[in-house]
């Protein structure tokens, strides 16, 4: 029987969100995820609540071992990832403690490992073929309707879509480069977005990003940027309320047997190599 049918990644401020947890370590074929799984219920549901910079946040965004997370959340049986996030407002109307739930991704990332069918083999001698999946829509549409719900039923109004651009950090944006992502309609920035969606993806995995507003980037206020004690200030203010929303669209999801999303099928006609886990 499966561990988890439910996956959360939490980001900066997190570390804490199941009370009763079981610590399972898991090792991957691309090495070891940020941290333990640690496993709980929630609404009945079986939940694997992973750190995602790791328990002590001792991994910046751009060497977060992502393949080894999202391989270990679906070894362990998890159908559907929620993936909360800090982030910037990029317009001034999504100022600190704006829950933005996104509906398009943009990847400026640099140097990150974004795949798993890239051809090369694994320990075990098999080999991932190389395989192009459909990414037009990123998240999960029955996901970001549970998380918006959640929201509102927890009186917290959240913003309905929008471009989450991910930048590679861990520094923050420039002024122009915050002016030029502003430019470009985008809504919010952060640095961890990509690659979890793409590779949940891959995997036949829903995933929801659920991105809380911890300042106002760069190039939309006059004053000294943003600065990492602000981002989790404002998480902190915020991550009870959260917590909350998350817990409500862990228990609106659908069991993952039920799932009538298309993120599950997308490996349909393609041969993939590997087996998943
Ligand atoms: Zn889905």
């Amino acid at each position: 029987m499966a561990d988890a049918e439910i996956g959360v990644i939490g980001g900066s401020g997190f570390y804490s969100f199941l009370d009763d947890v079981t610590e399972i370590t898991v090792d991957t074929p691309y090495g070891s995820p940020s941290d333990s799984l640690f496993l709980g219920e929630v609404a009945g549901r079986q939940v694997a609540f992973l750190p995602r910079h790791g328990r002590e946040h001792h991994l910046p965004p751009h060497r977060i071992n992502y393949r080894a997370n999202l391989w270990a959340l679906r070894s362990v049986g998890v159908r559907q990832v929620l993936g909360p996030c800090a982030v910037g407002g990029l317009r001034p109307e999504y100022g600190p403690g704006t829950l933005l739930v996104p509906d398009q991704l943009v990847d400026r990332t640099k140097a990150r490992a974004q795949t798993y069918f890239d051809g090369l083999p694994l320990a075990d001698g098999s080999i991932p073929n190389v395989v192009h999946l459909s990414f037009a829509d990123p998240y999960c549409p029955t996901g970001r309707a549970a998380a918006l719900a959640a929201a509102r039923g927890r009186d917290w109004e959240p913003v309905d879509g929008g471009t989450l651009v991910v930048i590679e950090g861990p520094r923050f944006s420039t002024r122009a480069e915050s002016r030029w992502h502003a430019a470009q309609g985008w809504s919010v920035v952060g640095m961890t977005g990509h690659p979890e969606a793409v590779l949940a993806r891959e995997l036949g995995l829903c995933y929801t990003s659920l991105t809380l507003v911890t300042d106002l980037d760069a190039g939309t206020e006059t004053g000294e940027g943003v600065s990492h004690d602000e981002v989790l200030e404002v998480f902190g203010q915020n991550v009870g309320r959260l917590r909350e929303v998350l817990f409500d669209a862990v228990a609106a999801l659908p069991g993952s047997e039920a799932r009538d999303c298309p993120c599950g099928s997308v490996h349909e006609g393609w041969d993939l190599g590997i087996q998943l886990p």
